[in-house]
């Protein structure tokens, strides 16, 4: 019998959870789901329809989120500023926590996977680098999509956005009691894949791809 097998990643922009949900998922034949995207469409059509965001919230289709806007730095904040809704948050709940039933399993990645939406979840990840990396990451992202920015900038709206997460009330950015560390600072997305599966593997879970 195959165990039902729940992979839940959370942390903060470009710390790589992103990259390594989809390396995972690809891996164990599971689907994925970046809940962060919910979060960036609510944020993005509330502000250009005039919605009240829990309303948007509670009618989101799966043709919401395939717009590539929502991939920009601006939709990252709009995300940001909704997701500290408590009512938002609610109404994005039932969707997650189906997707995270699905038979054999499924790969999510986000904030509060591990403590609020999967906590029972038997492989819990907190994904993280320093400051200094994941700006950088992100600046070369921006830079490779001909946006036109500067680092500091770039550090600092990542800092503004980290600091939301953090602080808020509802469901705040924070790593499970039992979620394992993996600080990807000092690693390129090939090593902390290699990482994070010999902690899956080391639970007694394997593909049972070819
Ligand atoms: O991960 P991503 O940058 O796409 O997330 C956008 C925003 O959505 C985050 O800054 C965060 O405020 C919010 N979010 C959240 N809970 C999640 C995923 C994302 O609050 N599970």
């Amino acid at each position: 019998m195959t165990r039902h097998l729940v992979i839940a990643i959370d942390g903060p922009s470009a710390s790589g959870k992103g990259t390594l949900a989809k390396r995972l998922a690809r891996h164990f034949g599971l689907p994925h789901l970046d809940t962060g995207l919910l979060y960036r469409a609510v944020g993005w059509i509330s502000a250009r329809s005039g919605r009240p965001p829990a309303e948007v919230a509670a009618s989101l289709t799966a043709d919401d989120l395939a717009d590539p806007q929502l991939r920009s730095d601006e939709a990252g904040q709009e995300g940001s500023k909704v997701a500290a809704l408590p009512e938002v948050r609610a109404n994005l709940l039932k969707f997650q926590k189906e997707f995270s039933s699905q038979q054999p399993g499924a790969v999510l990645d986000g904030r509060d996977i591990g403590t609020v939406i999967c906590p029972e979840a038997p492989v819990k990840l907190f994904v993280t680098a320093s400051s200094e990396a994941r700006a950088e990451r992100r600046y070369r992202e921006l830079r490779r999509q001909g946006v036109d920015t500067i680092k500091p900038r770039v550090l600092a709206e990542m800092a503004e956005r980290d600091r939301r997460d953090s602080e808020r009330a509802a469901a705040p950015l924070r790593a499970a009691p039992d979620a394992w560390l993996l600080d990807t600072s000092e690693m390129d997305a090939d090593a902390a894949f290699a990482a994070a599966l010999a902690f899956i593997e080391r639970k007694g879970f394997r593909s049972s791809g070819p």
